[in-house]
């Protein structure tokens, strides 16, 4: 509903700025570091079911290879733009350099509604996507992921289309796939478990009893079902979930078994008809799910939706942003003011941007792990980051946000000076 008022990259550039000016970077170091390095836009021509062609467009943005490879997902939605996906793959750079995984930032979108596809049309737009960024991505230079409405099928059909081009089995070009093909263990609940990681910190930092909680959950694709289903497994109680069908409420909690059974029985994954199958209630107004009283909030949807006209009427008293730039700036200072605890994106949805790293790291040595081994090492490298962004928070007195952003921005300095200048 708020998506298009606000520019993404715009908001994303007012926090690097906020950050950089505590950290008193010169000229030169924002210079080398705050715009993207490379932006691709192209044509993408399908052949259509009917015969017909139809033209999308792609983008893929290389925010940063300071400090690895580009690393971030690949988005197919509608209102895909250019801005997006600038800001999302800013992100993605600060949210590498948070975890500590040696990558950079980069992302990408197609404009365009997958529902409206037929299973062929999606295999098609997908391939040719790759096919025309194909120099643009490789193991050391770029690799992609899931993002917004897209899944492990898509990366294998990627993966494939690479592999095909370069008469080689390269894996480690893209993560995120299926475990048949090179996935790892652990990877389609990564986001959601590492934001759970958080949370737990949190919770205990704030003397709260998991619980005891009650959480809403706006937004049920990869990261807020996994939301739900860990958060509930964990004894939390899960009253209000939403995606594009509509938002839904149970104070008493919503049964998330006949969630998922409900997005299953649907024709594509929606909560559509939940109200019908177990005891809750539909908002007339989905945004509300944002404004309930509850303990924990989770956007795990698109951005800019808390922004400065709902922010104070939110009631949390923590927000896990599941989501990347669901809160904007402005929302973020008066959520501050109400002394919200916020877990920020690049912080808290870092889970599946770490477990895509330890994915790729199996792709290259060609030796797989456990599960246990993934979440064991998931949980030793979220805690440790929340530890450090709360530290660096702590001790300049800002909020967990601008505490992430100068934690992460002072790596990404450092790296750049040390590499110097190749001119
Ligand atoms: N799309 C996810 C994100 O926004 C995952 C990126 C990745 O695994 O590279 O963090």
């Amino acid at each position: 509903m708020y998506l298009k008022q606000i520019n993404p990259f715009e908001s994303a550039m007012k926090q690097f700025d906020k950050a950089a000016s505590l950290l008193k970077l010169s000229a030169s170091q924002i210079a080398m570091i705050k715009e993207p390095r490379r932006i691709t836009e192209v044509n993408l021509p399908v052949r259509m079911s009917d015969g017909s062609i139809t033209i999308f467009k792609g983008f893929r943005v290389q925010h940063s290879i300071v400090r690895g490879p580009a690393k971030g997902g690949i988005r197919f939605h509608p209102n895909v733009t250019v801005d997006e996906v600038k800001a999302l793959a800013f992100w993605m750079t600060y949210k590498c350099a948070v975890v500590g995984v040696p990558f950079g930032g980069g992302k990408g979108g197609v404009v365009c509604d997958p529902d409206q596809l037929t299973p062929t049309e999606l295999e098609n737009l997908s391939r040719r996507y790759f096919a025309e960024m194909s120099d643009l991505f490789g193991p050391n230079s770029d690799v992609p992921a899931p993002d917004v409405n897209t899944n492990s099928q898509i990366m294998a059909w990627m993966f494939d289309t690479y592999s095909m081009h370069k008469k080689q089995f390269l894996p480690a070009v893209i993560t995120g796939k299926p475990l048949e093909l090179g996935g790892s263990e652990g990877r389609s609940e990564a986001t959601a478990q590492g934001m759970v990681f958080c949370v737990e910190e949190a919770t205990k930092l704030l003397g709260i009893d998991l619980k005891q909680t009650t959480v809403a959950i706006q937004g049920f694709g990869n990261a807020g079902s996994f939301a739900a289903k860990l958060l509930n497994e964990d004894g939390a109680k899960i009253v209000a979930i939403s995606d594009v069908s509509g938002a839904y409420y149970n104070p008493s909690g919503i049964d998330i078994a006949a969630a998922f059974a409900t997005c299953r029985s649907n024709k594509t994954w929606l909560l559509k008809g939940l109200e019908k199958k177990t005891k809750c209630e539909k908002l007339s107004d989905p945004m509300k799910l944002l404004e309930l009283e509850v303990d924990i909030l989770i956007p795990a949807a698109l951005e800019n939706q808390i922004i400065e006209e709902n922010a104070p009427r939110v009631k949390a008293r923590i927000i896990a942003e599941c989501a990347n730039g669901p809160v904007t700036p402005e929302a973020d200072d008066i959520l501050e003011q109400k002394k919200v605890f916020l877990i920020p994106d690049i912080l808290c949805n870092a889970g599946g941007v770490t477990v895509s790293y330890l994915e790729w790291v199996q792709n290259r040595m060609g030796y797989y792990w456990s599960r246990e081994r993934i979440q064991q090492d998931l949980e030793q490298i979220m805690k440790k980051a929340f530890d450090e962004v709360f530290e660096t928070a702590k001790s300049h007195q800002v909020n967990m946000r601008i505490g992430a952003f100068l934690l992460a921005i002072d790596r990404v300095t450092k790296a750049a000076e040390l590499r110097g200048l190749y001119a």
